[in-house]
């Protein structure tokens, strides 16, 4: 990455100019002035698609909705957005995310940004509600109809909680099918680009074109593996064998599948199985340990030297040494949550607690990967692992969140906020691919979405089962 020639000084001024300072209404921080190309050629070509803001687009800013990267402009596309303009898709605008993808709503913010509100509610009903985290501008950008597909991140369910809340389809691929080559990251081991859009066709389409190989992120899956993969997933023929794990129920008894769906997926031939899933439960936690930890190595490069805002043109008394400077620039550049995740994390990674908490967190999470692994009728393509079982299920099923999208104000910090990861943080750990289909209504008149979650590798199975649903 070093080898990249960096925008002049005035270049990366003049397009900084736009950011925090004057952040755009709606879904969108930047919006992108120029019209799509009518020339344009390729699998995508004319479709507007927006990314979320911690995706690097050269030539506007890339927040990640931190004060701390206020008008850093990147000298480089992503890979992944490299590869949409390639394919003749126009980028819509970056879209507001949670500050560095911590979040459920899309409220952790800088207080210039407007907020993001659902589109997606039951007509008449005034009261706004978020668009759900943290890819929540990448969300409500498709919902509403200014884009035709959106990128967002997911470390723990950022792009499948949106979906949900939102009334489309978001799916995490597999972990590394996506580069993250010039994504900024959160948590490494659990990052993932996502796709979203209002159909499994349209999300289909977006992750063909970006799901590359990538010299540049040693975690992308080589051709190898992903040749693997697809000869695996192309012997799951027939009706599918759908997992329903009851781990899901009893951590969420207020949420039924629709009975119409079951029945549905029935009638199309599928068998449904309940499974046990005894690790479901303690992916929260682990999660919280592990994403936090990594965030507060992670979040370490950012100190005012290499990126992001003037913060020579702040104003100090007197001398300032190195650290306290730091210290000034970390403590203002960072907002609440994140502050706290970076404590967190840093505690976890002490040496006093790193055999209670970081360690015990990895072993959970292998506990998780066992889970799944011993539920599916197909072995991980790559790693193999345990015989696969003939009794096992091609895909699992179950609600993506635990309620709706929840009003404006409702249950946006603390615990409640993280609890609406309950089901989207498995398939995370185990870097599995997931995706969340809308599913009808809830009695309140907002969208409810399912989640379908496969072997590594079997995206197109997912996608498949999704269309089911669909
Ligand atoms: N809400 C989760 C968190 O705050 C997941 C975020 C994400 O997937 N980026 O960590």
């Amino acid at each position: 990455r070093s080898s990249v020639t960096r925008l002049s000084q005035a270049a990366r001024t003049a397009a900084g100019s736009a950011a925090i300072s004057s952040s755009t209404p709606g879904p969108y921080c930047w919006v992108n002035p120029a019209a799509p190309s009518s020339s344009s050629s390729g699998p995508l070509a004319g479709r507007s698609i927006a990314i979320k803001d911690n995706i690097s687009f050269s030539g506007a800013p890339t927040s990640c909705s931190s004060r701390i990267l206020d008008g850093y402009v990147p000298p480089y596309d992503a890979t992944c957005v490299q590869l949409l303009t390639a394919a003749g898709a126009h980028i819509a605008g970056k879209a507001k995310m949670d500050e560095f993808g911590m979040g459920s709503l899309t409220t952790h913010m800088p207080t210039s940004y407007s907020a993001v509100h659902n589109p997606s509610g039951p007509d008449g009903d005034a009261e706004p509600r978020y668009a759900g985290g943290s890819s929540g501008g990448s969300a409500a950008a498709v919902a509403e109809g200014t884009a035709w597909a959106a990128l967002g991140t997911d470390t723990g369910g950022s792009v499948r909680l949106p979906a949900s809340y939102c009334g489309i389809v978001g799916h995490k691929p597999s972990y590394g099918m996506i580069s993250r080559h010039g994504v900024v990251s959160y948590a490494d081991s659990l990052d993932c680009v996502g796709v979203l859009a209002k159909s499994v066709s349209s999300v289909r389409d977006v992750f063909g074109v970006v799901s590359q190989p990538d010299d540049n992120d040693m975690t992308c899956a080589s051709t190898e593996d992903r040749e693997k993969a697809a000869t695996a997933a192309s012997k799951v023929t027939g009706p599918l064998r759908i997992g329903i794990p009851i781990q899901t129920h009893l951590e969420a008894p207020n949420v039924q599948l629709p009975t119409a769906l079951l029945e549905y997926l029935r009638d199309t031939g599928a068998t449904l199985h309940a499974v046990d899933m005894p690790s479901f439960r303690m992916a929260l936690p682990a999660y919280y340990v592990l994403a936090t930890a990594e965030a507060a190595s992670n979040l370490g490069r950012f100190g005012g030297g290499w990126y992001g805002a003037d913060w020579e043109k702040e104003k100090v008394e007197g001398e300032e040494t190195g650290m306290q400077r730091r210290r000034r620039i970390r403590t203002t550049g960072f907002g609440d949550e994140v502050r706290k995740r970076i404590l967190a994390g840093t505690h976890a990674l002490t040496a006093d607690a790193f055999n209670n908490s970081y360690l015990k967190a990895l072993s959970l999470r292998r506990d998780v990967r066992r889970d799944f692994a011993a539920v599916f009728r197909a072995a991980h393509p790559v790693s193999g692992g345990d015989a696969p079982s003939k009794d096992g299920v091609d895909v699992l099923l179950f609600p993506t969140a635990v309620r709706t999208a929840p009003k404006f104000g409702q249950a946006s910090s603390g615990a409640k906020e993280y609890l609406q990861d309950i089901l989207t943080v498995p398939a995370s750990l185990a870097g599995l691919p997931a995706i969340s289909v809308p599913a009808g209504r809830a009695e309140d008149g907002w969208p409810i979405g399912v989640s379908l979650v496969g072997q590594w590798g079997h995206d197109e199975v997912v996608f498949r089962a999704a269309e089911g649903v669909e």
